[in-house]
């Protein structure tokens, strides 16, 4: 009997049931948070992924309509900047070059000014080349969406006593859906949908404190382009050139570059026009 009550109250017994209890709980804690931790990660993989190739998207626009922008006159603009360029430039390849092939002339015109006009560091200005200013403005402007839809999608569980993380994704997506600042796939966050976390507040906690440290991941990558590393989801370049320069005939007489920036003048019934020839 002595021996019996030794072994369930003796300290070393004692201490053995209660390590057992406190480990129990330990684990479930460790376990639960890293349940949470888990369903955080993929929902930080998930919209960093999300808004690089939205930024991917827009950077390509942004960049086309920043060079547009310089030519108020189109391609007649354009013309008369490298026209002014060749007549101090005393180089008689360059004449020849733009004589013989004005669209290719004209198009490598473009990609360097592009080049510099993107990645160059202007005087004056802190904050990075273009590039970096452009891609930066996108990225805050949905962090701030995003931000918005996290804050819209907890009001939401909170005033109808959701807990579940299911639930909360699926207001998320909603709220985000009412603007076209983040497209989302469908499936982009079905493995976070499917995660049991223990606490959907203590999810909203880190998700609210990891948003900037998430934004900084985004931008990151944006400010390590430069113009040799640059890859661009759609190049500009073959949009701009159909924006200002359309038509790529040239004057049967004179080889001057027809003047219609409008590269289907013909189908409209608009002849070439060539300001030599008056035709
Ligand atoms: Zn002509
Ligand atoms: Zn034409």
């Amino acid at each position: 009997m002595h021996d019996s009550y030794n072994r369930t109250n003796s300290p070393k017994a004692q201490m053995g049931e209660y390590k057992g209890t406190a480990w129990a709980l330990f684990k479930n804690t460790v376990e639960d948070a890293t349940e949470d931790v888990i369903a955080f990660g993929f929902f930080r993989d998930a919209i960093v992924k999300a808004v690089v190739d939205q930024v991917s998207e827009c950077l390509p626009i942004d960049a086309q309509e920043s060079i547009q922008i310089l030519f108020a006159n189109r391609k007649y603009s354009l013309i008369k900047d490298i026209l002014t360029h060749l007549a101090t430039a005393e180089d008689f390849q360059k004449y020849k070059a733009f004589i013989s092939d004005p669209y290719t002339y004209a198009k490598k015109w473009i990609l360097k000014l592009l080049k510099r006009e993107l990645f160059e560091e202007k005087a004056g200005i802190r904050s990075g080349c273009l590039y970096n200013q452009l891609a930066h403005s996108r990225v805050t402007k949905i962090f701030s969406h995003i931000s918005k839809c996290i804050s819209d999608a907890t009001k939401d569980c909170q005033i109808r006593s959701l807990s579940c993380m299911s639930k909360w994704i699926d207001l998320f997506i909603f709220h985000n859906c009412k603007s076209s600042d983040l497209p989302l796939s469908n499936d982009a966050l079905v493995h976070v949908r499917d995660r049991k976390i223990s606490n959907l507040d203590t999810f909203v906690v880190i998700l609210n404190e990891q948003l900037s440290v998430m934004e900084n991941m985004v931008l990151n990558i944006f400010s390590n382009v430069k113009s040799d590393n640059v890859q661009w989801k759609k190049n500009p370049i073959s949009e701009i050139m159909e924006s200002l320069w359309g038509c790529t005939a040239n004057c049967m007489f004179c080889h001057e570059p027809c003047m219609n920036s409008d590269k289907n003048h013909l189908e409209d019934k608009f002849p070439h026009k060539c300001i030599a020839q008056k035709v």
